[in-house]
Order: C-alpha cells, then structure tokens, then sequence
C-alpha cells in the first residue's frame, strides 16, 4: 500500500519509475543508559520504516518529495546548497557525509518517499530515513561503503545538519537490523552479535505515554557527569585501568560507598546491573526463556525508576499496570522523562491489557497512550 502511494506521486513529479528502497524504525529491548558506559544495548528493527523510489536524473541535483508531508525540495551537492525544510536536511546530510567520506561520487537523483514510524514517539523514524537512503545511494552507485560507515553516516548526518547529539544505536539498528534478530551492540568495541528473537505466544507493543518532560536535557547531563565521577573514584581507589562503568562491578563500586555521594553511587549501581542485564537477557534469549526477558525488563524499570530516576508518573503508571494485568515484562524505553513503555505480553493477555491500559491511563492523565505493536523486521533493504 505504501509502496502504490509513493509510486504515484513518484509518477506525478518525476513520471515513470525508479528503485524502491526500505529500512526500519528500532526498538531498543534492554539496555538504556549504558551505551555512554561502554556498555551494551539490545536494539532491533520493526516492521515500520520508510520507504523510498529513486532514480538517477542526469543533472547534479537533488529532486526529493515527501508524500507524508506534500513537501517538496531542491538541492545541490555543495554545503551551501542545505535545503531549509527540517526533513530534507536529513536527505541532504546524507549526501554531504557520503562526499565527505567518498569525494565527489554522487550524481544527482529524483525521490519520493513516505513512512509509517511515528515521529519522535521513541522509535528513530529519522535513522529510518537516512538510513533508507544511505543504504539506497551506496547501492545504487556502487560506492561499496561497509555497513557500519553507512549508520555513521546517519549519526553524523544527525550531528552536522539536524543539531542532534545521537549515539550510533538507532542507525545501526536500522542499517542492521534482521527479521527474527535482536543485535547486542558492545558500545565500547563496536562488536556486535546477533541473538534469536522468535516470542512465540507473546506480543511486542509500545504503549507512548505522549509525554515528554522538560527536565530530560539537564537531568541527562547530570546523570552522565554521577558516572564519569564514580569511574574517577574507582581509579583513585586502586583500579587505575577502569575507563567506564563498564569496568566496574559491584565489588568496585562498594569500595567506594561513603566517597562518592548516596546519588552518584545509587546511579552507578543502576548501570553496572543493567549493563549485566542485557548479558543476562542474551543468554536467557538463547534458551527461548521469555518469561526471564519479561523478568529483566522489570527490573530495568525498577532501576530506571528508583536509582537512575528517569522515569515520571505516566510511565510508572504504565509499568504498575502492565504488572497488575500479568503482563510478562515492561519497562521504559530510551532515556525517560516519557515516551513509550515496551511491553511483552502473551498473547491471550494482549487485548484485556490494551483496553485496560488505554481506559485506566485516560481516566488517569486526561488523554490517551498510543499504542504500536511491533515485530522484529529487516532493516535497510533494496525492495524488489
Ligand atoms: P524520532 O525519534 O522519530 O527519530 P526525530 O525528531 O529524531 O524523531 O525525527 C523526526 C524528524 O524526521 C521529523 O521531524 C522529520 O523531519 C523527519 N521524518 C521522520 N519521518 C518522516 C516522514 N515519514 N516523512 C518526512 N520526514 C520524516
Ligand atoms: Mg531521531
């Protein structure tokens, strides 16, 4: 259906037809707050992305429509060619970072594209799109970029034209990404592995509180600086070759209880353990255990939500139903203040749970959550 919608307003601005190209919007199942420790998240793409028709036009310039928005933009290659328009920024940072990368080997192309990952709602609709057409330009002009240059191409398409500071989960998850796949990312070493994830039974749903609270910049800064302090007392505490949490265990960090305050000590303890918990999710994937998955993201939750202190009412609200209804895991995803809960729910539960949830959290806030089912899919891809 998508794919007809772009077709037709391909045909309508360009006339005829080009290549089609998809990637994918991410989850993150475990591991928040752990990819500035060194440590590992547990993303994998969904079965909502964007998709993109495109073809070579002759000129050196760029011809793209947004059918999402009915937005059309023009541009050149040159850094002074930026379009103005916020989503063709992202399509122009693309091919300025592949210049930067590659010299002078693009050639100019028409595009139209669309998509169905909601934007900002927590599930990288914007790494969707670069990736989507990262991965079609390396295709398309054979330009043999690897896969990892191509998400950092996204992320720095991000840094350079969209003013936003990401880490490099969300490209690498959708550049990634594999149906049936969860990838444990090591954000230290760049390693990655995929884990099988087949929940047969159970369900995968997003509930977004739409909310976002204020405080998520300055409170995100200062739970960077509580780590970065208790690393520097670990040091000093006769472990010189400790770099990041990461290095830490529980042993470490009890050692310097009493020098570092009660809430820098309180934050470290959250990501030491979830640092661990995404290992132990791994193994437990590698056993079918989802009953022990749902088990850890609970705990993620409680951590989140107790130590760390990023969670707020809506998604505590939303975590305590989750439980009470007997769903089997349930925690805040990305870095908190709002946004979604992600929740694994067996499937006779799946209706009860969402009408409740939906009812209650109106009742409760005045509006309702949205709610996003979603699989595990393929990331970026040429469609044929
Ligand atoms: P998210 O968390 O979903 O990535 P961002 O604010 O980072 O949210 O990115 C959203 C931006 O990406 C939008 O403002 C828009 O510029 C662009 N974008 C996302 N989806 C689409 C779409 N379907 N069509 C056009 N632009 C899109
Ligand atoms: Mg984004």
């Amino acid at each position: 259906m998508m794919r007809e919608k772009i077709h037709e307003q391909f045909q309508k601005h360009f006339g005829g037809s080009g290549e089609f190209y998809a990637s994918a919007g991410r989850i993150n199942l475990i591991g928040e707050h752990t990819d500035y420790n060194g440590g590992f998240v547990f993303p994998g793409a969904i079965d909502k992305g964007m998709m993109a028709e495109i073809r070579l036009n002759g000129t050196d310039r760029v011809r793209v429509y947004s059918v999402d928005l009915e937005d059309s933009a023009e541009f050149g290659f040159r850094e002074e060619d930026a379009p103005s328009a916020s989503w063709a920024r992202y399509v122009f940072g693309v091919c300025r970072e592949i210049i930067k990368r590659c010299g002078d080997v693009l050639k100019g192309f028409d595009a139209a594209f669309a998509g169905d990952v909601p934007l900002g709602a927590g599930m990288s609709s914007s790494a969707a799109l670069e990736s989507t057409f990262a991965f079609a330009l390396n295709d398309m002009l054979e330009l043999s970029i690897d896969k990892f240059e191509l998400a950092r191409i996204g992320q720095s398409t991000e840094h350079n034209y969209c003013g936003v500071n990401c880490g490099i989960m969300d490209q690498f998850a959708s550049i990634f990404g594999k149906a049936g796949s969860l990838i444990r990312l090591d954000c230290r070493s760049m390693e990655y592995k995929y884990f099988p994830f087949h929940p047969k039974g159970y369900r995968l749903v997003l509930l977004d509180s739409v909310v976002k609270h204020e405080l998520a910049s300055s409170a995100y800064n200062r739970r960077r600086a509580s780590c970065e302090t208790v690393v520097t007392a670990v040091k000093a505490a006769g472990h010189p070759s400790v770099e990041y949490l990461r290095d830490v265990d529980m042993a470490m960090l009890a050692e310097v209880k009493g020098k570092v305050s009660d809430e820098d000590y309180m934050r470290a303890e959250y990501v030491i353990e979830e640092i661990q918990r995404v290992l132990d999710v791994c193994d437990a994937l590698e056993r079918d255990d989802y009953e022990t998955v749902g088990a850890k993201m609970y705990e993620t939750h409680h951590g989140m939500s107790r130590l760390y202190e990023v969670s707020c009412p809506e998604l505590d609200f939303l975590n305590d139903l989750a439980r009470e209804c007997g769903v089997t895991g349930s925690r805040v995803m990305g870095g908190g203040f709002g946004g979604c809960t992600i929740n694994l729910v067996k499937d006779e539960l799946y209706d009860s749970f969402i009408s409740r949830a939906v009812r209650d959290f109106s009742a409760k806030f005045g509006h309702e959550p949205k709610v996003y089912p979603v699989v595990i899919s393929d990331g970026a891809r040429k469609l044929e």
